[in-house]
């Protein structure tokens, strides 16, 4: 019998009434088994919508915030993306859970190497490296869809670089304290950029992100 399903619909439930709409978003968060990408302590706590910590003190986001850039990436089935911070790996199987092909980075070798096995384990085709993700993953490039999860003090260059046309980047930026998610979508030569505030999120470093 599977864990958590009342409490996955809660949550569901949750997201809704806070103005996620897309049916393939909240399909795949009902689907992904969050408790399983959490450490053993927290998996009581995997349903709230709470960021909780993982290894190398870093976090898996808060379920709102992994639905609102999900839905902010308008990706359609079969699309590419690039994430730019696997973590724990959820954001990444949320993705591949609807129908992406899913590209990830993380700059941490243990948490991608974790990451790496669990998505594997659960029978996600997730493409995963280890490396600095504020310079892209270029061979792949264009991507339809780049979702950072991890705070950038500006847009980094090369990830607009390998945005398809019509793509969609999105990406928390702003001071450590708090960020808004801002998204660029590329039409043509010209890239036009929305910002929501009011989310917080650990550091980009990189390159160009955050010095370490
Ligand atoms: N998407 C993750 C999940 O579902 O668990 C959230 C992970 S956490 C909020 C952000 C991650 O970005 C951290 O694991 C951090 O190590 C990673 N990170 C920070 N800077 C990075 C960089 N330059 N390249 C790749 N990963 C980076």
């Amino acid at each position: 019998m599977p864990r958590f399903v009342e409490e996955r619909r809660e949550l569901i439930d949750l997201l809704r009434s806070r103005g996620i709409k897309n049916e393939r978003v909240l399909g795949a968060m009902m689907k992904v088994e969050r408790h399983r990408f959490v450490m053993p302590t927290f998996v009581d706590s995997s349903y709230l919508d709470q960021a909780l910590p993982i290894s190398d003190g870093q976090t898996i986001s808060q379920p709102y915030t992994v639905a609102f850039m999900s839905q902010a990436l308008e990706v359609s089935e079969g699309a590419k993306v690039l994430e730019i911070g696997t973590g724990s790996g959820y954001q990444a199987a949320v993705l591949a859970e609807m129908g992406c092909r899913v590209f990830t980075i993380e700059r941490h070798m243990a948490l991608h190497l974790q990451s790496r096995k669990l998505l594997q384990s659960l029978g996600y085709r997730v493409a995963t490296r280890s490396g600095d993700g504020t310079v892209g993953w270029s061979e792949y490039a264009p991507y339809d869809g780049i979702i950072v999860t991890a705070a950038a003090p500006s847009v980094p260059d090369p990830l607009i670089k390998q945005l398809a046309d019509g793509g969609r980047l999105v990406i928390p930026v702003g001071g450590q304290a708090e960020q808004s998610i801002r998204v660029v979508t590329r039409a043509g030569d010209e890239y036009v950029q929305k910002d929501v505030e009011g989310f917080k999120f650990v550091p980009l470093i990189g390159k160009m992100g955050w010095e370490k």
